[in-house]
C-alpha cells in the first residue's frame, strides 16, 4: 500500500516518499498567541495529529515541529486590556504567555500527540537575523530606513505555490503602502522600530477597555537598528533551525498559502539554494454560517468551552467526519450528529468487549467476524493512504460496528477470536490512529484469561505444525486440567473456559 498526498505545490496527488525513508520531517505553522484557540484551530490540530499518527503507523519516525508566534501586533494590541481585576497582560510577552498556557492546555485536552519542539520567535532572533543577513548578502533583499524587504522579482518562480504571477500581485502586508519598497509585492523581513499605532488601532475592539494607550511591543537590536522580525521569515528560520534546509511536509491552514507560505518558500530557497518543503499540505477551514471561524470576526467558539460542553470524542468525530482538505461547517446539528455517531461506535465496541468477556457465550467457532475485522483494517488503511481520508476511514469503522451489532443480535454464542479481533480493530484504528478513547469496561481478569488461553493454543498450533504432536497434546491436557475444554474444528481450536 502506498500513501498518496495532495501536494498544493503541484496540485496533484503524489506518492509520498520522505527523503529519509525512516523519518518524516514535518513542520506545522502554529498559532499566533493573541487569543484563546477556537474550534477552527482545533479542527486543523486534530487532523495534523491524525496525520502524524498515521505516518507512525506506516512505520515512519516523525519529527514534528510546530511554531508558536509570540511576536505580533495582534498580541501587542491586547497589552493593557482590562480583564477581571487586572489586564490580559502588561507587556507583549505577558499577553503571549497567557495564551501559550491556554494553547498547551487545549492541546492536551484534545489528546494531541506532542510535537518534538514548539519553537518561539522570541527564542530565535539570532537565527532570524542571520537569515536576513544572508538574503541581503546574496542580493535577494534590500535595506531601507532600518527595515529590510525581500525583493520578489529576484526569484524566478515567486508565486508558484499560489499560482500567481508577480506582475499581477497586489501590495501585501500591513506595510503595503510603504513608499520605501521597490515593488508593491515586496514583503518585510525586518521592520524598523516598534509596532505602529495604526496597527494597534486596527486590532483593538471597541467593546473592550485598555489601560495602555499606545503599547509599542518589544524590539530587538539588529545590524539595521532596533526593530521586529517579519512574520514570514520567522517560520523559515525556525524550520531550518530545527529540521534543516529541506523538510518533507509543511502544513498549515489554507489561508496561509498566500502570502505566508509563498514567502517562506521564496526566502528559504533563496537563502539555501535548496528546495524548502517537498510536500505542502493545506487544511481547509471551519465555517460558521458560511463564514470562516476567526477571532477577528468574533464568531469563534473557544476550544476549552467546546471540550467542556461536548467532550473530546464527539469533537474529534465531528472534525474527522470531513477530510482535512475539505471545508466543514460548524452547526448545532452537525455536532449532534457527531455525538450520535460517537455513541454508535462506542456502543458496538463495548458490546464486543462485554460478549468476549462472557465465558459462557463464546463456544462458537466461525470466521465471519474475523473476516469483517480484517476487511475493516484494509478499508481503513486504503482510506488513510488516499491523502488521509478520515471520512472514509470512519466509514470502515462504522461498517465494522454494524457487523458487530448484527453478529451479536443474531446469536447467543460467539466466536471469541472474532470478538477480540473486532475490539482490537476498534482500539488500533479508532483509538491509536483517530485518537478516540474507548473504555474497556470488561472484567480485566476474564479478558486476560481468554488471551492467555489463546496464547497457549497458538503455541500448541506451532508445535503441531513442527510435528511435535506429543508436546501439543500435553499442552491440551494441561489446559484441560485447568478446566479449559479444547475442541479441534475445521476453523481452528475452540475452547470453553
Ligand atoms: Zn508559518
Amino acid at each position: 500500500m502506498t500513501l498518496r498526498v495532495l501536494n498544493t505545490l503541484s496540485g496533484e496527488r503524489e506518492v509520498f516518499e520522505p527523503a529519509d525513508p525512516e523519518e518524516v520531517l514535518l513542520y506545522y505553522c502554529g498559532l499566533t498567541v493573541s487569543d484563546d484557540p477556537h474550534l477552527g484551530h482545533a479542527r486543523t490540530w486534530v487532523h495534523v495529529d491524525v496525520i502524524h499518527r498515521w505516518l507512525e503507523q506506516l512505520g515512519y519516525g516523525v519529527r514534528h515541529v510546530e511554531n508558536v508566534t509570540d511576536v505580533n501586533e495582534k498580541i501587542v494590541a491586547r497589552v493593557g486590556e482590562r480583564a477581571g481585576d487586572g489586564t490580559v497582560g502588561d507587556s507583549e510577552r505577558d499577553v503571549a504567555r497567557r495564551f501559550i498556557d491556554r494553547l498547551f492546555s487545549d492541546m492536551r485536552s484534545l489528546r494531541l500527540k506532542r510535537a518534538e519542539v514548539y519553537p518561539r520567535v522570541t527564542e530565535h532572533l539570532p537565527e532570524i537575523i542571520e537569515l536576513v543577513e544572508t538574503l541581503l548578502e546574496e542580493g535577494y533583499a534590500y535595506e531601507s530606513d532600518g527595515s529590510v524587504y525581500f525583493d520578489v522579482t529576484a526569484v524566478p518562480d515567486y508565486g508558484a505555490l499560489s499560482n500567481q504571477r508577480v506582475e499581477d500581485l497586489e501590495a501585501q502586508g500591513p506595510e503595503a503602502g510603504r513608499a520605501d519598497k521597490h515593488n508593491p509585492a515586496d514583503f518585510a523581513l525586518w521592520k524598523a522600530g516598534g509596532v505602529e499605532p495604526t496597527a494597534i488601532e486596527e486590532h483593538r475592539h471597541e467593546a473592550r477597555t485598555y489601560d495602555a494607550d499606545e503599547p509599542e511591543g518589544e524590539t530587538w537590536p539588529s545590524p539595521w537598528g532596533d526593530g521586529r522580525p517579519g512574520w514570514h521569515v520567522e517560520c523559515s528560520a525556525m524550520s531550518m533551525a530545527h529540521l534543516g534546509a529541506t523538510i518533507d511536509v509543511h502544513m498549515g491552514g489554507r489561508d496561509l498559502v498566500f502570502p505566508h507560505h509563498e514567502n517562506e518558500i521564496a526566502q528559504s530557497e533563496a537563502a539555501t539554494g535548496q528546495q524548502f518543503a517537498r510536500y505542502w499540505l493545506h487544511a481547509d477551514l471551519l465555517g460558521v454560517d458560511d463564514e470562516k471561524m476567526s477571532s477577528s470576526r468574533g464568531n469563534f467558539i473557544p476550544v476549552a468551552e467546546a471540550v467542556d460542553h461536548y467532550g473530546v470524542d464527539p469533537l474529534r468525530m465531528f472534525f474527522l467526519s470531513a477530510s482535512y482538505n475539505s471545508t466543514q461547517t460548524y452547526s448545532g446539528d452537525a455536532i449532534e450528529e457527531a455525538i450520535e455517531r460517537w455513541d454508535r461506535l462506542r456502543t458496538a465496541h463495548d458490546r464486543a468487549v462485554e460478549a468476549a468477556a462472557d465465558p459462557a457465550a463464546r463456544s462458537k467457532v466461525d470466521s465471519a467476524l474475523r473476516d469483517r475485522a480484517d476487511a475493516a483494517r484494509e478499508a481503513f488503511a486504503d482510506a488513510m493512504n488516499d491523502d488521509f481520508n478520515t471520512r472514509e476511514a470512519l466509514s470502515a469503522l462504522f461498517d465494522l460496528a454494524g457487523a458487530v451489532n448484527s453478529y451479536l443480535d443474531d446469536a447467543d454464542t460467539y466466536d471469541y477470536r472474532g470478538l477480540r479481533a473486532s475490539v482490537e480493530a476498534f482500539a488500533d484504528l479508532g483509538g491509536d490512529v483517530l485518537g478516540f478513547e474507548f473504555t474497556d469496561e470488561a472484567d480485566g481478569d476474564v479478558t486476560l484469561a481468554g488471551e492467555l488461553v489463546e496464547l497457549v493454543l497458538d503455541v500448541r498450533e506451532r508445535e503441531r505444525e513442527a510435528g511435535n504432536y506429543e508436546r501439543a497434546d500435553a499442552l491440551r491436557d494441561d489446559l484441560e486440567a485447568l478446566g479449559v475444554e479444547v475442541q479441534d474444528t475445521d476453523e481452528g481450536p475452540a475452547y470453553q473456559l
